[in-house]
């Protein structure tokens, strides 16, 4: 069988991690078959339809490398792949289901409706339609569609016996009894399809071959395989994930800091690392394989080792997979991904384009220290920044040197008197000479470095000492060490 399969989503907000988890294991199981991933842009909803919200689902799979062969935007042999402009394909569907017997028309106004949905709830019985229309004559119906101005729905037929058995690739036979399904909507008042309809009708014409999708949507699976029935259609295989829970055992929620797609992008996570992060909600390669590159999931990527129990939403794990996937770069990649955030979140008086290539020596050590791209810029700034350093004299003492600037300058004029001597300027032979410096004033080294490395970095939380010394240069440390003994001889600012 080829495979095709789709990513539906309704353009109704953000890309989210549940959805963005359906698009991911969509995108893997096409690639390792080597078959078709298609984007449809379920838009029938057309109230809940928000502006902008289809663009950023696009630029959100794109940033995440998840390219689709077919797609509104590309076209394709099934186009449109909007389904707002497919309504004729869901109303000739209709139109067949009703000539077949499956479906027939509501003419049931909405007070009608809200006054079964309230009956029901006071009786304590499942909501849905009562089926009123369903056994109306086509007079009576011609006649009470004319009484709502012209105005009708039609609605499925639901068997009232038995049930209907759904086979889902991970749980096996799901059984549904069906008096327990109410005559749904197929096509709505104003000729626009439900969800239902409209999938159905799509993923026959677009041969999809398998249906992923959040357990959410395991429910409606009977509706749409009876449906798949009556018009005479092949059923694709359907795959419903299991449910993301929040650190707590809720539904995943905003409230987990589970944020959208581009939210992630903008908050300096690699693609890699999300992925990485989300293929394994769900799936494992093997029982200890945690950190994989993107090749090797998709060469892995199948639904055996797909799994229905609920999985855990953790924040930390996920920083913590963003901090391993960037010590993985190389120092000029690791430089490349951070410049976007560093162009945006450094001060204006550093020149553009931001001269990072003498810092390279140095990434290896922040990549070391960071767990997301924009924290690059605290390790950085200071090496760029022309003027002088912003810190106050109390952090130049730190704890060692607490209320005794004299200390702290004599510590300050040791370092600078030590370091002209240093020659070849080296991180070794810096780092001799400071440790000599200490070993002189018979001080613990740490008490000493405080004063130098703010003089230096402005910062107590800095990239290692020596090395940033040896960075900066000899001129631009004796530069800064004057300056900090200047402010150390000075009174309190
Ligand atoms: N449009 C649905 C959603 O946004 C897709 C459900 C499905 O894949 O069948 O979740």
């Amino acid at each position: 069988m080829s495979v095709r399969v789709r990513f539906g989503p309704s353009p109704t907000g953000e890309l989210h991690v549940g959805g963005l988890r359906t698009a991911l294991f969509d995108w893997l199981f096409a690639r390792h078959h080597g078959g078709v991933f298609i984007l449809r842009i379920e838009d029938t909803d057309q109230k809940r339809t928000v502006p902008g919200a289809e663009d950023r689902i696009m630029q959100g799979l794109r940033w995440l490398g998840l390219d689709w062969d077919e797609g509104p935007d590309i076209g394709g042999p099934h186009a449109p792949y909007r389904q707002s402009e497919r309504l004729p394909s869901y109303q000739a569907a209709a139109t067949q289901l009703l000539a077949s017997g499956h479906a027939y028309r509501c003419a049931c106004s909405s007070e009608r409706l809200d006054r079964i949905r309230k009956a029901k709830q006071q009786a304590k019985r499942p909501p849905g339609y009562d089926g009123h229309c369903r056994t109306l004559s086509d007079t009576e119906i011609t006649e009470a569609i004319a009484e709502q101005g012209g105005r009708s729905v039609v609605r499925f037929k639901m068997p009232h016996e038995g049930a209907t058995v759904v086979p889902d690739a991970l749980r096996g036979d799901v059984v549904f009894e069906n008096r327990l399904l109410d005559d749904h909507v197929l096509l709505k008042a104003d000729g626009f399809p439900t969800y239902h309809l409209a999938s159905v009708v799509d993923d026959h014409a677009m041969q999809i071959s398998h249906v992923f999708r959040g357990d959410e949507w395991l429910p409606s699976a009977p509706r749409h395989l009876l449906l798949y029935h009556a018009l005479g259609y092949q059923p694709p295989i359907f795959v419903h994930q299991p449910i993301i829970l929040g650190p707590d055992k809720g539904k995943l929620s905003k409230r987990h800091g589970a944020t959208s797609v581009l939210e992630y992008a903008d908050r300096g996570y690699l693609p890699e690392a999300l992925i990485n992060f989300l293929v394994l909600l769900g799936w494992s390669k093997d029982d200890h394989t945690t950190k994989m590159s993107l090749d090797e999931i998709v060469a892995a990527f199948d639904i055996d080792r797909m799994g229905v129990t609920p999985t855990t939403f953790d924040h930390q794990r996920l920083d913590a997979m963003n901090a391993d996937f960037l010590r993985d770069l190389t120092p000029q990649q690791f430089f490349d991904r951070a410049r976007p955030f560093l162009d945006r979140l450094l001060p204006a008086d550093i020149a553009r384009p931001l001269a990072l290539d003498p810092l390279l020596p140095l990434a290896p050590l922040i990549q070391e220290r960071v767990k997301l791209l924009p924290e690059v810029a605290d390790y950085v700034d200071f090496f760029l920044t022309p003027g002088p350093l912003d810190y106050a004299n109390a952090e130049l003492m730190g704890k060692g040197f607490r209320d005794n600037p004299a200390g702290a300058l004599a510590a300050v004029d040791g370092a600078r008197e030590a370091l002209l001597a240093v020659d070849p300027w080296t991180t070794e032979g810096i780092e001799a000479a400071l440790r000599g410096l200490a070993e002189r004033l018979q001080l613990k080294p740490g008490v000493v470095f405080t004063p130098l490395r703010v003089a230096v970095t402005g910062k107590r939380i800095a990239p290692p000492l020596f090395e940033t010394l040896t960075v900066l240069g000899p001129d631009r440390v004796s530069e800064r060490l004057n300056l900090a003994a200047q402010r150390l001889a000075r009174p309190d600012d």
